[in-house]
């Protein structure tokens, strides 16, 4: 796809704008799904990121706006859980004011969202992506391993319809012999529902989740199981960037899509940044190596001091992990070691 530049676009080593920006707001979840926080490596012992090294929301505000300046459209708030962080509205309510054309999104587990939708959706939040990744509640409960059962999801999903946060987006990691056989039951609940359902190939991200590539049910597999009960046919991509391959019911009952990191990946059209919690910059999900913001931030940089570190961060950005993934697989671990998705927000 092409698309025209702006003249404050910024260009990375492969010619992709910066579009995108993640911001985690919290490295802390009240889940522990064992693709992501397994319990094991994420215990009572586990030392999550002390307050003072979190982002404010100044901070946060300030540097979204920045990115704004930079050709960013969207920005999504992310995590470990970001709803578990004290008064999210508030600063929804100041991105909004630093960020007024922005689109301002936000990916949560649902847990919370019957309570924060309308706050949210007040403050000024566009958009909300739920992660559900079955219907099934003993699969659901064991996926999360903190027994929160699936209707306090749909619950969260429907407070956030009923705030106008539609369509809801709907995530759904797909792991083989975990969920996969209950993959078309999702697809039949959310068709027709004005929520957009997207499965996700289960990724190798971070050190933690012991992941293999017998594990991924590639998302062409999965769109002939679809098909096989609930006919649908493709449907071209809408912008540059979007990472899902998206389908449409053939009797007009919306859409459901694919999002295949693994099997087809990216990188050549991902025009993603991602900011963690403690204010590093990522450009690429699978990083090692983030750049502190937070110090410049702190130390009392100008905003133009500040603009020419992004620009220069973009300038030579030459991620394309998941491209290399495919070549190297089955030996991953030859491209070394990985962030956690918890922290540098999903
Ligand atoms: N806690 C929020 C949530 O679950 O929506 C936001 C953060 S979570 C890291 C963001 C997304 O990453 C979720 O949709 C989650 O399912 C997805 N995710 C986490 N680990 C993953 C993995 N190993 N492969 C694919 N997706 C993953
Ligand atoms: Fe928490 Fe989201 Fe990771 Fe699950 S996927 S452990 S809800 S951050
Ligand atoms: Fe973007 Fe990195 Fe994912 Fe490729 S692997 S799509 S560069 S985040």
């Amino acid at each position: 796809m092409t698309e025209q530049a702006a003249p404050t676009d910024i260009l990375d080593a492969f010619g992709r704008p910066l579009r995108d920006l993640r911001i985690s707001v919290t490295d802390r979840c009240n889940f522990r799904c064992r693709y992501c926080m397994p319990r094991e490596v994420f215990g009572p012992d586990f030392e999550f990121l002390p307050r003072d090294q979190i982002l404010t929301f100044e901070e946060i505000a300030r540097l979204g706006g920045l990115f704004t300046q930079l050709g960013v459209r969207k920005l999504r708030l992310t995590g470990g859980e970001p709803t578990l962080r004290a008064d999210l509205p508030a600063l929804v309510a100041q991105l909004r004011e630093a960020a007024p054309d922005t689109d301002i999104a936000l990916t949560t587990n649902g847990s919370l969202l019957t309570r924060l939708a309308q706050p949210l959706a007040d403050a000024g939040l566009d958009r909300v992506t739920v992660s559900l990744d079955t219907l099934d509640d003993a699969i659901f409960r064991d996926m999360n391993d903190v027994e929160v059962p699936v209707q306090t999801v749909l619950d969260g999903i429907d407070a956030a319809a009923a705030a106008g946060l539609r369509p809801v987006k709907i995530n759904a990691v797909i792991k083989r012999g975990v969920n996969d056989h209950t993959a078309v039951d999702l697809a039949r609940y959310f068709k027709g529902s004005g929520h957009i359902l997207r499965f996700i190939e289960y990724m190798d991200v971070g050190a933690t989740n012991g992941w293999v590539l017998d594990d991924v049910v590639p998302a062409a597999e999965l769109a002939e199981r679809v098909a096989a009960e609930l006919p649908i046919e493709p449907v071209e991509p809408s912008y540059r960037g979007e990472v899902a391959r998206r389908w449409r019911y053939l009797d007009g009952d919306g859409e459901v899509g694919f999002i295949t990191s693994v099997s087809a990946p990216f990188c050549g059209d991902c025009t993603r940044a991602r900011l963690s919690a403690d204010g590093s910059l990522y450009t690429c999900l699978f990083a090692v190596l983030g750049t502190d913001l937070r110090e410049p931030l702190r130390a009392g940089a100008s905003d133009e001091e500040l603009l020419d570190l992004l620009r220069g961060v973009w300038r030579i950005r030459d991620d394309r992990y998941s491209e290399l993934r495919s070549a190297a697989t089955p030996d991953v671990a030859s491209l070394g070691p990985r962030i956690e998705m918890s922290y540098i927000g999903g």
